[in-house]
């Protein structure tokens, strides 16, 4: 494996980098501090980002996006994530789901889809498949409750679908253009058989935002219901085929399917994080004078900074390995083996962030990365996922595989 670099990845990484100096870094602290969930997001620096192509990086250049590689996504997911990673994930959200869309979609629904998409630094995209009663279910089905899982119906009415339910914890939802909905189209069957994926723009009849969530990290990440009331969805926004919802899903790159997008992102996103947490805790360190010494001297705190940059440089070597096996087609479990990993690095460096920052000017920002960190436990199904890759450790572990 070679790691180095390309001028045009190097250029992508250095943009990345410059942008969040000098747009995310400024605005970070003020955003979370927003008393409610209304006021932590800000459209200036969606937009700003987007003309320099971080919302539109993983479409392909036919469609007028960037066509940028796995490498380059998960440097400029990196990057964005020193800044603030709640920002970063809004920026690569859609990334996941223009992959799903050149995946997954027909001609017709990539040419009516992705061009609006590309074209408009305001238009954001999301998924809904968790619903209040369904969420880890959706992941890994019981075995003793196959039916269990999302309960959203769609219903087919001549050329429309209808859909009523509920959806909830959908990011983008309260501020995106178009989604992709899981809706159960055959409540009688077990959920992989079961479940449809539609494209529902937001201005479909019958489907409404409801609460937006208030949540303790990643703050500018926007969390909110779908309610679907009668939503009137036309038979061409089914993606596939009726009833295969989660093939197409984990052929083109959301997590149900393994070594998938998903977790490259979150374990680049955490790794941005875990640079700003040591590069913090390192200035700290060097000029904060504790009993007449300065931290990075006393032999506890030099120990601490070890395992920081120790645990980073091992998230930064998996990160790059997965990123060039998602380039070269490589199949394997490493990837959510890295998003795992990822979570216990994130939660652990910024933990000792905090410490050595102590009650110094940097602990605002310090105790911030640490709320932020324990979103990787929750919105991927972490302990969910570790399960899931240890079947899939065993089934690669069977004679033959
Ligand atoms: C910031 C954020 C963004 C999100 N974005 C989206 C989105 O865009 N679209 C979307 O559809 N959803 C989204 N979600 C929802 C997310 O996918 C769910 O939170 C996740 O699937 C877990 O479901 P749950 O919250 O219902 O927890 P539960 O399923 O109730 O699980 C609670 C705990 O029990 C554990 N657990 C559950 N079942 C098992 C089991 N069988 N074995 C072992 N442990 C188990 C879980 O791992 C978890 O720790 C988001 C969540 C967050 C926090």
């Amino acid at each position: 494996m070679d790691f180095s670099l390309s001028n045009e990845q190097r250029a992508w990484q250095m943009t990345a980098r410059k942008f969040a100096e000098d747009e995310i870094k400024p605005i970070t602290l003020k955003l979370d501090e927003a008393p409610d969930a209304h006021g932590t997001f800000d459209w200036d620096v969606i937009e700003k980002g987007s003309k320099f192509g971080f919302r539109t990086m993983a479409v392909a250049k036919e469609y007028g996006g960037e066509g940028t590689d796995y490498v380059t996504q998960a440097l400029v997911m990196a990057e964005l994530a020193r800044g603030d990673s709640s920002i970063s994930k809004t920026f690569s959200q859609n990334w996941k789901w223009s992959h799903l869309i050149q995946q997954a979609c027909n001609q017709e629904q990539k040419d009516r889809f992705l061009r609006p998409f590309v074209a408009d630094h305001r238009y954001l995209l999301g998924k809904g498949i968790t619903e209040p009663t369904a969420g880890s279910d959706n992941r890994m089905p019981p075995k003793d409750a196959p039916k269990a899982g999302l309960k959203l119906r769609a219903e087919r009415k001549g050329d429309e679908w209808i859909l009523n339910g509920e959806k909830c914890f959908i990011a983008n939802a309260p501020v995106g253009k178009l989604f992709f909905i899981d809706a159960r189209t055959d409540p009688n069957a077990p959920l992989r058989q079961g479940t449809t994926m539609f494209l529902v723009p937001y201005d479909t009849p019958g489907f409404r935002i409801g609460k937006v969530f208030n949540k303790s990290g990643w703050r500018f990440y926007r969390n909110g219901e779908m309610i679907f009331e009668d939503a009137r969805v036309p038979h061409a926004n089914v993606v596939g085929n009726v009833n295969t919802s989660d093939m197409k899903t984990a052929q083109a790159g959301d997590r149900t399917g393994g070594d998938l997008f998903g977790d490259l992102e979150l374990a680049a996103n955490a790794l941005g994080v875990c640079d700003d947490a040591c590069e913090q805790a390192m200035k700290h360190a060097k000029s904060f004078k504790q009993g007449g010494q300065l931290l990075i001297e006393q032999q506890h705190v030099a120990l601490k900074l070890n395992k920081m940059n120790m645990l980073t440089e091992a998230l930064r070597s998996y990160v790059m390995r997965i990123a060039w096996e998602h380039d070269h087609k490589v199949h394997s479990a490493n990837a959510g083996l890295a998003m795992n990993f990822s979570t216990d690095v994130i939660q652990e460096v910024t933990e000792i962030n905090l410490d050595i920052q102590g009650i110094g000017p940097g602990l605002r920002h310090a105790e911030k990365l640490v709320r932020d960190s324990f979103i990787w436990s929750h919105l991927a199904g972490d302990s969910v996922q570790r399960l899931k890759v240890a079947q899939r450790l065993a089934r690669m572990a069977q004679p033959g595989h």
